[in-house]
C-alpha cells in the first residue's frame, strides 16, 4: 500500500506545481538585511530551527539574500556584526522559479545541487498598473519529497 502511494506521488509530480507545495511568504522565517547579529537575533535564528533564512530589504516580499545558519559558525554575538557583512562575504546564489514550475522539473533543478531552496514568484497582472513579479513563498527539496511519499517529514 505504501509503495502504491509513492508511485502515485511520483506520477503526480508531472501535474503538480511548486505553488501547490510552497511555504507562503507570511509563514517564512526571515531576517531584515539591516539586522545586527547580536545575541537576540542569533538566538531567534537558532530557535527557528531552519537551515536557510531568506534576507529581505525594506519589505518581506523583497528577498535579496539567503543566510545559511552554518555561516554563523565564526560569528561572535558580542561583536554585533551587521548581517550584511556575512551575506556579502558568502554571497549564496538565490534561485528563483515561477509558480507554475512542475514538481518534476523542480526536482531536476534541486538535483543539480545549486541550492535546495528556491524562491517562488509569479507574474501579478491583477489591478491597474503594469504587471510585476511577486514573491509568493519558498519551496525546498523537502517539500517536493513530501509530495512523493505523501506524508510529512518530521524535523529532527
Ligand atoms: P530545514 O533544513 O531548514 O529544516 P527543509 O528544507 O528541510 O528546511 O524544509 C522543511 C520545511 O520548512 C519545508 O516545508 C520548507 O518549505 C520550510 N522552510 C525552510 N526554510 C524555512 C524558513 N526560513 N522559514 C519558514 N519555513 C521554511
Amino acid at each position: 500500500k505504501e509503495e502504491l502511494n509513492i508511485i502515485q506521488g511520483a506520477l503526480e509530480l508531472r501535474t503538480k506545481t511548486v505553488e501547490d507545495v510552497l511555504t507562503p511568504l507570511s509563514d517564512c522565517f526571515m531576517l531584515a538585511s539591516d539586522a545586527l547579529l547580536d545575541f537576540n537575533t542569533m538566538s531567534e535564528v537558532m530557535q527557528s530551527g531552519y537551515t536557510r533564512i531568506p534576507v529581505y530589504e525594506n519589505m518581506r516580499s523583497n528577498i535579496v539574500d539567503i543566510l545559511f545558519v552554518k555561516d554563523l559558525a565564526f560569528v561572535d554575538p558580542d561583536d554585533c556584526t551587521p548581517l550584511k557583512t556575512i551575506t556579502r562575504f558568502y554571497r549564496h546564489p538565490m534561485h528563483c522559479v515561477f509558480n507554475d514550475t512542475k514538481l518534476d522539473a523542480m526536482l531536476e533543478e534541486f538535483k543539480k545541487g545549486k541550492s535546495h531552496l528556491a524562491i517562488v514568484q509569479r507574474v501579478n497582472n491583477e489591478g491597474e498598473g503594469d504587471p510585476f513579479y511577486e514573491v509568493m513563498g519558498i519551496v525546498t527539496l523537502e517539500d517536493v519529497i513530501e509530495e512523493i511519499i505523501k506524508s510529512e517529514i518530521l524535523d529532527e
